[in-house]
């Protein structure tokens, strides 16, 4: 397990950033060309070493080092790799929509992970669906092998020197870290300066390694705070008024950026130009994001790592599918819960928890946060409160979709394909037994199910 971390550069001169960009857009170019040509069924067929020897073989020409195109190639071919694995996902779960039978769907699951789907019209025609072809516009990116950049300490101060187009000239970098850079690393030239983004190993790096909790929770994803557990706890607190201010500030931001567009439109063009250069950059939008992003993530890794103090077993929705919301919660709400953060859970749960020792379970997340936890009924939710229209309970919302998050590890009904329309007649199912026992027994009125009777299983049917 290996951590990212990323290294500034430090005034670099524009000379030196030129070039650099020269070196990332000729790199670039081949980026483009390899997605054209790869990114789809072509790329299954084969893989990076066979086009790298077939192109060394016909003796092609390129206009970069060697060693650069090679990484190139090697890292776009892993891009595609990724995304193919995204949309065979969803082939499943297409898959487990489609058949019941058992043994059909591991047969096709298996020929799906072993890439032998090609073969396959049916499966074929699924991934068709889900496995578009993909296209890149990247041209800010370097990646570099350890032979193609040196790490050295001068005057109190850390460089690397990296590969140029001019042949044993090589480009240095100061850098605004003193941690000893090692391994392939990926160069990133945005907002004039270099990211350098280099791999580390958690425990030289001051990451929390300590041993993970005992506990077996479930969490649902908020706002106000990054998670909230099946116990009521939050951890994380404060994400949502970080998010808030700033999608605040910028709706303001953006507003006054209108009206002065505005006028850069009526005006003639000398003066169209000067708005456009002084008033319309993006310099300044873009460090406050970087800084903001920054923040949010602070914020998303200690409410994870808060929940790792307590659990070694966590059990969460499937956090990268977006959810279509039924009824529109409003401008102003739509625009403060973009999907970003969702992303930077999901990324922040994969990475923390093998590292701390713990596992994540993904389950079904339909309607977790519109059934009661108590009774199993689909009750109201109004803001931070979810009212049951059965047992007349009231929870904290996302403590409620914790525990039914929760109850669905061990349910025997419901699995993470299971589709949302089969969720719901289940627990309409569940609702209505559950109340005709009650109506035969005639000291039931449908009154609240002890809330000790939510171990995992034991969901309304079997209560
Ligand atoms: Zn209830």
């Amino acid at each position: 397990m290996i951590v990212t971390r990323i290294a500034y550069s430090q005034n670099i001169t524009a000379s030196k950033l030129a070039a650099l960009e020269e070196i990332a857009s000729r790199l670039g170019r081949l980026r483009t060309e390899v997605w054209d040509k790869y990114g789809s069924l072509q790329g299954v067929r084969t893989n990076h070493r066979a086009v790298r020897d077939s192109w060394l073989v016909s003796k092609r020409q390129f206009d970069v080092p060697a060693r650069l195109w090679k990484e190139t190639l090697r890292d776009v071919f892993a891009d595609i790799e990724l995304y193919r694995a995204a949309a065979i996902a969803k082939a499943k779960a297409a898959v487990y929509r489609r058949t019941s039978d058992e043994e059909t769907r591991i047969k096709l699951w298996s020929s799906l992970q072993n890439g032998t789907w090609i073969n396959d019209s049916y499966l074929r025609r699924v991934m068709r669906k889900h496995f578009k072809h993909g296209h890149t516009q990247v041209k800010n990116q370097i990646i570099l092998d350890s032979q193609c950049y040196k790490w050295f300490k001068h005057g109190g101060k850390c460089w690397i020197k990296v590969t140029s187009l001019i042949p044993r000239q090589r480009i240095a970098i100061p850098l605004n870290t003193t941690y000893p850079i090692k391994g392939t690393i990926r160069l990133l030239l945005r907002n004039g300066r270099v990211e350098v983004h280099y791999t580390v190993e958690p425990s030289k790096c001051g990451c929390n390694t300590s041993p993970c909790g005992q506990a077996i929770i479930g969490i649902d994803k908020g706002y106000t705070e990054a998670f909230v557990d099946s116990d009521g706890e939050a951890h994380g607190e404060g994400l949502g008024d970080l998010l808030t201010a700033e999608s605040d500030y910028l709706k303001v931001k953006y507003q006054h950026r209108q009206k002065i567009e505005a006028i850069a439109k009526k005006s003639n063009k000398s003066k169209r130009h000067r708005i456009k250069l002084n008033n319309l950059g993006r310099n300044k939008l873009e460090r406050r994001r970087i800084k903001h992003t920054a923040k949010v993530k602070t914020k998303i890794y200690q409410g994870t790592h808060s929940v790792l103090d307590k659990a070694k077993e966590i059990v969460c929705e499937d956090l990268a599918v977006p959810i279509k919301a039924k009824k529109n919660r409003g401008k102003d709400t739509n625009r403060r819960l973009s999907g970003w953060v969702k992303g930077l859970m999901a990324d922040a749960l994969e990475q923390v928890s093998p590292r701390r020792g713990a596992s994540v379970v993904l389950v079904n997340a339909a309607y977790t946060s519109q059934a009661c936890s108590c009774c199993g009924s689909l009750g109201d939710r109004q803001g931070d409160a979810f009212y049951c229209t059965e047992c007349r309970v009231v929870l904290h919302a996302d403590m409620n979709a914790a525990r039914n998050v929760l109850a669905r590890l061990n349910d025997p009904e419901i699995s993470r394909w299971t589709t949302y329309q089969k969720v719901k007649s289940i627990l309409l199912e569940r609702q209505r037994r559950r109340l005709s026992l009650c109506s035969q027994d005639s000291s039931c009125t449908g009154q609240p199910v002890s809330t000790e009777s939510e171990s995992p299983s034991s969901l309304p049917n079997n209560a």
